[in-house]
């Protein structure tokens, strides 16, 4: 059974642990360095990507992370600011706004605007027979994707309305065993995009134990 770390400085850690726990993952809140080097996935969740990453330098967890992602190919999901976090290219940031990164994508902060701070939505999910309700709570949205990055869902319509803007907007990616979303998976007790994610995380442990 794997074991899935979710990064415990912010945000919704224990709605996070409960849906990987349902999607058949064993889970470890992270604060600590050596707490995520136990870890074969990390979630960093949502919150306010600013502070998330003042927190992560204060807890010196930042560098250890990049290195994790980055080098030890830790298969990473983002929510929400963990998705700013995992962006290689941020608008909209403040100056000398750090991150992970690890995807390349543009993400563009509080892109939704202010008027429609939050709303839901049903989404096509690559790969999900049925539609996932998503909740946005001042979400980001993928502006840009390189391209080995790949588009898991983007904005059909607003319950409620179709909002101009917001439709066609790509609101979760992945890319190799990294992925992200816009939305708060979290909260709306549909654990599919856990399961996804704890899939991905199996099979990159498979990958590494093959090559051992
Ligand atoms: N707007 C927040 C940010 O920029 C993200 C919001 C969220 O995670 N719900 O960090």
């Amino acid at each position: 059974t794997p074991l899935v770390g979710v990064l415990a400085l912010q945000g919704d850690v224990r709605e996070h642990q409960a849906m990987l726990e349902r999607s058949g993952a064993r889970t470890l809140a992270v604060r600590r360095p050596t707490e995520l080097a136990e870890v074969d996935g990390i979630v960093i969740p949502g919150g306010e990507s600013t502070t998330m990453s003042k927190l992560a330098r204060t807890f010196e967890i930042l560098d250890p992370l990049r290195e994790a992602v980055h080098g030890g190919g830790l298969p990473a999901f983002g929510t929400c600011a963990g998705m700013i976090m995992l962006a290689e290219h941020i608008e909209g940031g403040v100056t000398g706004q750090e991150t992970v990164g690890g995807i390349d994508v543009v993400v563009r902060r509080n892109a939704f605007g202010r008027q429609v701070d939050s709303f839901e939505a049903d989404l096509d999910v690559a790969g999900f027979d049925a539609k996932f309700h998503a909740m946005f709570i001042r979400a980001p949205w993928v502006e840009k994707v390189g391209q080995s990055v790949e588009v898991v869902a983007r904005v059909a319509g607003v319950r409620g309305g179709v909002r101009p803007e917001a439709v066609g907007r790509i609101v979760a990616v992945r890319q190799g065993s990294l992925l992200a979303t816009s939305f708060h998976p979290e909260i709306t007790g549909d654990h599919r995009i856990h399961g996804l994610f704890v899939d991905m995380v199996r099979a990159a442990r498979e990958q590494s134990s093959k090559r051992k």
